[in-house]
């Protein structure tokens, strides 16, 4: 049975700041506390790292207990973390309902980029996806996507890592169809913990009407497209939501997010082996994506149970940036990170740690 207070806790992380402070100041009010203390809990919640209320060590020991009664703990317990050879670090989140979902902690030089999950699961089915294959379980809150952060933040701290300087949505799940929790997630990251819009990515299958709404917002949030194939045939082999949206209605909607100013898009383009790397289909790809102020990012595919294809090789990956190159077409090329604690792109699938869904047919 649920305690009934964690029906009716507030989750503070899942709030606009404004509205968590002013939460907080209700709260203190109703206790006759000094009004500074909502300016102390306020600091713990986006500067802090406590793990609960009770390690908030400036406040009283009554007001501690007095927070933890209305509100939700703003920490999500750690299931397990694995941490690679390279340093990429891994987190399994523990939610309230025991659902299981990862962040990914990636140094390179001075930059630490966080890897956050958007959704348990993911119903979106890609073909070369693990977390795909996992099935979907549910919708995150924002509190749940913003916890990651609070909480890779805290690890990376304690570990000596560098500050967390990007954020990409490229964990579990599909960002733009749980825009409910999403987009608020985006305002508490850049006003509540300051972190820039330009910082943030929203990597995207192509979801047309999610598309449409981040080129309506202000801030310049980064937006990354899973492309993967240059043509509707192909396409929709890979992604099968590329049949409700097909190419030309991401295009369209593309144009749209780059009229409204200012917003680089990034093309995700993973490089499999004798299924989309062919050097023509680099020449369709320039043709697709030229009309943009656009940056490709062939991402190597990395290897997940019950599939037998392969990454190109280094010289098949070379030719088909080469000829993207030739074309105009600005090319970079991911760096496979964590692949031996399965936390590289696409390797993402908690709810098979503890077996929870059937393992995927190898
Ligand atoms: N749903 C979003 C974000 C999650 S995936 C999206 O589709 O963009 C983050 C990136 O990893 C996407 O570009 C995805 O296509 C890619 N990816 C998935 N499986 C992969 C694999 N096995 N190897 C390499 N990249 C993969």
């Amino acid at each position: 049975m649920t305690a009934p207070e964690a029906r009716t806790r507030t989750d503070l992380l899942s709030l606009p700041p404004e509205e968590a402070e002013a939460t907080l100041a209700r709260h203190f009010a109703t206790r006759d506390q000094p009004s500074y203390r909502t300016e102390q809990a306020v600091r713990w919640l986006y500067e802090g790292d406590a793990a609960g209320f009770g390690e908030m060590t400036n406040l009283p020991l009554a007001e501690r207990a007095a927070l933890e009664d209305a509100f939700v703990p703003p920490a999500l317990p750690v299931a397990r973390v694995d941490r690679s050879r390279d340093g990429t670090a891994k987190h399994l989140w523990r939610l309230h309902d025991n659902e299981l979902i990862e962040s990914v902690l990636i140094p390179a030089g001075r930059r630490l980029t966080l890897c956050i999950s958007s959704q348990a699961g993911c119903a979106m089915a890609c073909t070369f996806c693990a977390t795909g294959w996992a099935g979907y379980r549910r919708q995150l809150t924002a509190g749940e996507i913003t916890a990651q952060y609070r909480g890779a933040r805290a690890w990376a701290r304690s570990e000596g890592y560098p500050d967390i300087s990007n954020i990409v949505f490229m964990g579990m799940g599909e960002p733009l169809v749980n825009r409910k929790a999403v987009i608020p997630a985006l305002g508490i990251l850049n006003h509540g913990f300051g972190v820039g819009a330009r910082r943030i990515t929203v990597s995207t299958v192509g979801i047309v009407p999610g598309i449409l709404e981040m080129a309506e917002m202000p801030e310049q949030y980064r937006l990354a497209v899973s492309l993967h194939a240059p043509n509707h045939e192909l396409r929709q082999t890979l992604i099968p939501v590329e049949r409700k949206y097909p190419l030309p209605e991401l295009m369209e909607a593309l144009r749209a997010f780059e009229r409204a100013g200012g917003k680089r898009i990034t093309f995700e383009y993973v490089m499999i082996d004798q299924v989309n790397d062919h050097p023509e289909l680099a020449e369709e790809l320039a043709r697709q994506v030229g009309e943009f102020n656009a940056l490709v990012n062939l991402i190597p595919y990395n290897p997940i149970p019950g599939r037998e294809w392969v990454s190109s090789s280094p010289p098949r990956l070379r030719a088909f940036a080469a000829r993207l190159e030739e074309m105009g077409i600005n090319v970079s090329v991911r760096e496979p990170r964590g692949r031996d604690i399965a936390a590289a792109c696409g390797q993402l699938r908690a709810d098979a740690v503890e077996g929870r869904t059937a393992p995927v047919g190898v």
